[in-house]
């Protein structure tokens, strides 16, 4: 597991936990909804065991990890000391990945392929487990990103229930870096309530007020708890 070069003692993160926590509270105050309401995902990819053991420690029962490898050896070992720990898949999926990522998440928020609804599918059969799961949209419909385009969102939903009988609970969405969030969280929420959807995954470091603002249930934040990443090799 990389270092990362001024990672926050075990204070610092407790503290960086509270600020968030506190910054989460007051979006929700602003748009008249119960805190209860907004389940923080604590991002914890490229950051050790121990990193995570010290949020847990402060109260964090929710992580998300954007690699199944590195999610399985880090939270084998947290789990050992947290077993109350709930792991949230965030990154894009391999379908020789799904198995294990069915064996060890407890929400899967990365569906965004046929390919991949068949393999979860049957990955769920086998393994006897459940996992939640979200659909990601490519609501900028940027051709690097990840995610269903925004135009076959809808069918794509209906392909998961009715062609491979799975039960997607809600969205998720990462909208371009550029510009005003607020328009696709707002979109998001829009699909998800059309379809009777309870979870919307939306908000990181940069924006995670406003999409609590805009409905968000879950907000992923990385950076704005844990300090920067080492960049990627
Ligand atoms: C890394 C990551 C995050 C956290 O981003 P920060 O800006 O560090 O808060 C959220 N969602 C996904 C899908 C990520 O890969």
């Amino acid at each position: 597991m990389p270092d990362t070069p001024d990672a926050p003692s075990a204070d610092g993160l407790a503290g960086n936990l509270a600020r968030i926590k506190d910054r989460i509270a007051r979006a929700c105050q602003r748009a008249g909804r119960d805190p209860s309401s907004v389940t923080l995902v604590a991002v914890s990819k490229t950051h050790p065991a121990e990193a995570v053991l010290a949020v847990a420690a402060a109260g964090q029962t929710t992580f998300g990890e954007n690699r199944v490898q590195e999610a399985a050896a880090k939270f084998a070992a947290a789990r050992t000391v947290r077993p109350e720990i709930r792991l949230h898949l965030i990154g894009g999926l391999q379908t020789n990945k799904a198995r294990d990522a069915v064996r060890i998440a407890e929400v899967i928020e990365s569906l965004d392929r046929p390919k991949l609804a068949a393999a979860l599918a049957d990955a769920i059969g086998r393994e006897g487990r459940s996992p939640a799961l979200l659909v990601q949209v490519n609501v900028g419909d940027e051709p690097q990103k990840a995610g269903v385009p925004r135009a076959e969102a809808a069918d794509f939903l209906r392909a998961c229930r009715e062609e491979h009988g799975l039960a997607v609970s809600g969205l998720m969405c990462i909208p371009p870096a550029e510009g005003d969030p607020r328009p696709h969280f707002a979109w998001l929420a829009g699909l998800a309530a059309r379809h009777g959807l309870p979870t919307l995954s939306m908000g990181m470091s940069g924006d995670f007020e406003a999409a609590i603002e805009e409905g968000a249930t879950h907000v992923r934040v990385g950076t704005a708890l844990f300090g920067t990443r080492p960049s990627p090799a």
